[in-house]
């Protein structure tokens, strides 16, 4: 049980950096574009900062917290919400692909932002738009073009699943505790059904085997796989294979990835 008497420590390793501007609070909310009825998951409601928000619009809202003390004050200020006491890491997210259309949210905490947006956004295939705070370098990463020095694994593999757009820059001022560096809210817009990629695993296995060495030509990365189809592939496209695997679009992994 909380103490509800004494104020809740923080816990660093659980990323606990709670906002408390409620203008930015809004703003984040706002970009997710919520209405009465609509289906919304939070994942790390904290002190509820953005809940109180989320709260008034009427959605169907679930949230999901691993902290057991902030999970029992969560629902000590809201009896109706549904508290969801879990790791976000370990969330079975494509089990909403059984529900209808659904709305995903957080400030999320940083060790594990990254990846969880790579499950997210791949796993939800019922996804309409997610809005995630993380720290400003993965923002840049997400939103990142090719070619570019932030242009990743990351990158390459999300953006075959969403649009993603950088809103905004938040400062470590408007948190408590305050983090060492900047943050940046940026709002995921899924692809439609049918340009989702057709074999996942294989685009997630030749992500990782090309930037694992991204210094390095993509012919020499992939050796004795450059076979008479692969070369033939990286003509008709256009492009060199003695280039870096940041030259690669998201659409060139996902068709590289279905003949290597
Ligand atoms: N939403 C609040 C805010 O903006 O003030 C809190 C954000 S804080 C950066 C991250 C929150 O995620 C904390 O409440 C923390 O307990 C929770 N959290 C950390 N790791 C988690 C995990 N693996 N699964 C679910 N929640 C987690």
């Amino acid at each position: 049980m909380a103490h509800r008497d004494q104020p809740h420590r923080a816990k660093k390793s659980l990323g606990q950096n709670f906002l408390t501007d409620r203008n930015i609070c809004r703003k984040i909310v706002d970009a997710l574009a919520p209405t009465p009825g609509a289906s919304i998951i939070e994942i790390g409601p904290g002190q509820g900062a953005l809940t109180e928000h989320l709260v008034e619009t009427g959605a169907r809202l679930r949230v999901v917290e691993m902290d057991d003390d902030l999970a029992d004050r969560l629902e000590e200020r809201w009896p109706d919400l549904e508290v969801i006491r879990a790791d976000a890491l370990k969330f079975p997210w494509a089990e909403l692909n059984a529900e209808g259309p659904v709305r995903i949210i957080g400030n999320l905490p940083y060790n594990v932002g990254s990846k969880l947006i790579w499950d997210i956004v791949s796993r939800v295939e019922t996804l309409e738009r997610a809005v995630f705070m993380v720290q400003h370098e993965v923002a840049l990463r997400l939103t990142a073009e090719p070619g570019s020095k932030a242009y990743g694994g990351l990158t390459a593999w999300v953006r075959n699943f969403s649009d993603t757009r950088y809103l905004f820059k938040v400062p470590p001022t408007v948190f408590r505790p305050r983090p060492k560096v900047d943050s940046a809210v940026v709002r995921f817009d899924p692809l439609p059904a049918g340009a989702r990629p057709e074999d996942p695993d294989r685009l997630a296995e030749l992500i990782k085997l090309l930037f694992q060495q991204r210094r390095k030509q993509i012919s020499t990365i992939l050796k004795k796989r450059m076979t008479p189809a692969v070369e033939q592939w990286f003509r008709e496209e256009g492009v060199s294979p003695s280039l870096r695997p940041e030259n690669l679009t998201p659409t060139q992994f996902r068709a590289l990835s279905l003949i290597y």
